[in-house]
């Protein structure tokens, strides 16, 4: 079974530019689902030997309150379809209230979630790193997705059980 891995994070982020990357050049196949599923697109890659299919959404608004408002639709059908989660969030910007409001979901789902910093060139990954702990979610990855930073390395740990 082709693992499944769904890209979620607040809006501006990275996670149309990871999917891109992650879907570029390969067999690329990107899809627009009418109605429900619209915010959500589809896409297949492959690394090494291993095939994924992987989502990106859009939705999550900063500007809604409680975990409900926060994870728009599609982002929680994202979750309920993927086998693996990728939390993005925003390494220059900091820590969020709407990232703390998405991790408090993510901590209580039984999907296998990864919490990824986006964002890091030119940062000092250590110090970068060190705000993302407190979600809660364990290690902070870090990446940049805009210039390929660490993701190779990253998707293979991630399709390592599959
Ligand atoms: P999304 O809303 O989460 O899908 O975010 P996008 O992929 O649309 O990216 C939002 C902005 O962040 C764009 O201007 C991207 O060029 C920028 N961006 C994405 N990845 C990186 C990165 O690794 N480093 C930097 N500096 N900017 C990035
Ligand atoms: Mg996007």
């Amino acid at each position: 079974m082709t693992p499944v891995i769904a890209l979620v994070g607040r809006p501006n982020v990275g996670k149309s530019t990871l999917f891109n990357r992650l879907t570029r050049s390969r067999d690329a196949l990107v899809a627009d689902f009418p109605g429900l599923t619209r915010d959500r697109k589809y896409g297949n890659g492959m690394l090494g030997d291993k095939a994924y299919t992987i989502i990106d959404t859009g939705g999550i608004s900063g500007d809604e309150h409680g975990i409900d408002a926060a994870m728009a639709e599609q982002s929680l059908a994202a979750i309920d379809e993927a086998d693996i989660v990728l939390f993005m969030v925003d390494g220059r910007a900091g820590l969020n209230v709407a990232d703390e409001a998405i991790a408090n979901h993510l901590r209580v789902n039984q999907k296998k979630t990864w919490l990824v910093v986006n964002k890091t060139d030119g940062l000092e990954e250590h110090s970068a790193m060190a705000d993302f702990w407190t979600l809660g979610l364990g290690d902070p990855h870090p990446i940049a997705a805009a210039h390929g930073r660490n993701v190779s390395t990253l998707i293979d740990h991630v399709l390592e059980p599959f």
